[in-house]
Parts: C-alpha cells; structure tokens; sequence
C-alpha cells in the first residue's frame, strides 16, 4: 500500500478491524468510506466511514465479534471465524453455540 495515512482515526479503525482479521483498504471516495476486505483472501466484506469518535471502531467490532465467530458476518472463507477464535476461544466457542446452529 503506496498511500501515506491519513489520520488517528483511520488507524484506529484498521487496528480494530485488523485484530478480526479485516484489512482496511485505499479510501473508496475521497477518504470518507473504506473499504473493508478479507486479510485472508482479499475480498470485499463491507465498508467503514471515518466519521467515528475515538474509542467507536474498536466497541463496534467487539459487538460484532460474535457474529464474525459464528460465521454470520465476514468473509465466506472463514478467515474471519480464525481469527476470532485465536483472539477468545471462550466467547468464541460461546457465540457458536449461541448462534451457529
Ligand atoms: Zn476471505
């Protein structure tokens, strides 16, 4: 990735989708929207704005964390459900049997 960054909050918004296993990618319209694609395999998984207060990235995709373990949300690879499995297996294995059924 050749672009310099762009500010705080854009990287806390990659360290948080990062740690599930999510890259952020090149600004998709004049640095308002992000892409979001897999770390595994490179595939769109949605978008993220920049418009969020310090702390939002990171409480955002705690509260999709189950849905990323159960495979609901993310990739359909399941690089994602890895990943979240390494960073809790607790919740993991919890969010699984409470939703992937
Ligand atoms: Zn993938």
């Amino acid at each position: 990735m050749s672009a310099p960054v762009s500010s705080p909050i854009v990287e806390e918004i990659r360290r948080a989708y990062a740690a599930v296993g999510i890259t952020l990618d090149q600004p998709a319209a004049y640095g308002t929207y992000y892409r979001l694609l897999c770390a595994g395999c490179g595939h769109m998984v949605g978008n993220v704005g920049d418009r969020l207060l310090p702390g939002m990235a990171a409480a955002l995709v705690d509260e999709q964390f189950d849905l990323y373990a159960a495979g609901l949300l993310g990739c359909s690879c399941g690089h994602q459900t890895g990943q979240t499995r390494e960073l809790d297996p607790t919740r993991w294995r919890a969010a699984r049997e409470r939703l992937a059924e």
